[in-house]
């Protein structure tokens, strides 16, 4: 549990406000190869003298939307996994983001508009392991707004609790026929696994049934395509991702930026009971400055593997 949490709970203290170059800066940090300039006199006549392996680059997806990632929204005195966000606390966070003029969607929809290039003031809503007070206290807040969410629900779990939780409060899950229900009213029902278990390690056996079976059941009780899918604990690895997206799946969420971060490991940013808009603001940053820290890693181990490859 800890993991799901804990790996994106504080926030740095060096943090304060969005790293200016990030998300815009992404893409004039990249090479200007062949870009024409303004007003250039003639286009390049010849290949540049020094030919960076950044320019051989394939021009993938380079920054990560922003998504939000909330559990429980409920009035909780124990809270030891600081999973739960008071239903007041949830408003003014919606609120601060109506203010900031960006519309909370489901992940569905963001990816959609941003296949489309228009998820720039889209922010991804998610709501992990299926908590029945998402449909209590989270669903009307976000109605009043207009915004819409994606719920990842344990699959096998319908209407159980989160026994999986050593400590805490036992919380009751979503019915049914309440994910039924949610769907049909436009909701997002992703798939959060099956028993609530971390992924890697697991068998490929078992990781195709994690996938592929938690997403048949869901598929019968929205009664149509489950398209999303969200790593319990955020635990992800390689395998896990080649099991989502074999079995059908057109995205999934992690948690942590990491060398695996795209649409099969998206990450988010944790949003707790102590954020308020500064804060939220302060996680805006970082997630923008991981963003680029993330992006140029990748492209200096795409540099060291090009250089590798021309050594005879
Ligand atoms: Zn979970």
């Amino acid at each position: 549990m800890d993991a799901e949490r804990g790996t994106v709970r504080s926030v740095p203290s060096g943090v304060r406000r969005p790293a200016a170059p990030a998300v815009g800066g992404r893409h004039t940090d990249a090479p200007q190869t062949g870009t024409p300039q303004t007003g250039a006199r003639r286009p390049p006549a010849r290949l540049p003298r020094s030919r960076s392996p950044l320019a051989e680059l394939p021009l993938a997806e380079t920054t990560s939307p922003w998504v939000l990632m909330y559990h429980s929204v409920a009035v909780e005195k124990e809270d030891p996994y600081q999973l739960t966000v008071s239903p007041e606390r949830f408003a003014e966070q919606i609120a601060w983001l109506h203010r900031r003029g960006r519309r909370g969607v489901s992940v569905r929809e963001l990816m959609r508009a941003r296949a489309a290039g228009r998820a720039d003031k889209l922010v991804g809503l998610t709501f992990d392991d299926g908590y029945a007070d998402f449909a209590r206290h989270a669903v009307p807040i976000l109605q009043a707004y207009g915004f819409t969410a994606t719920a990842y629900v344990v699959a096998d779990l319908l209407g159980r609790a989160n026994d999986w939780d050593v400590e805490g409060p036992r919380k009751t899950l979503l019915t049914v026929q309440e994910v039924t229900d949610l769907a049909a009213a436009g909701w997002e029902i992703g798939s959060h696994g099956l028993g609530h278990r971390a992924l890697p390690g697991l068998p490929a056996e078992v990781l195709a049934t994690q996938t592929r079976e938690s997403r048949r059941l869901l598929e019968e009780v929205v009664g149509g395509p489950v398209t999303g899918f969200c790593y319990p604990y955020g635990a992800v690895d390689l395998a896990a991702t080649q099991a989502v997206r074999d079995a059908g799946y057109d995205y999934a969420c992690a948690i942590a930026h990491s060398p695996l971060t795209g649409r099969y490991a998206l990450p988010r940013c944790y949003v707790g009971d102590r954020d308020g808009a500064w804060r939220l603001r302060a996680k805006r940053g970082r997630h923008r400055l991981r963003d680029t820290v993330t992006e140029l890693r990748r492209h200096r181990l795409a540099a060291r593997a090009a250089r590798l490859r021309r050594v005879p």
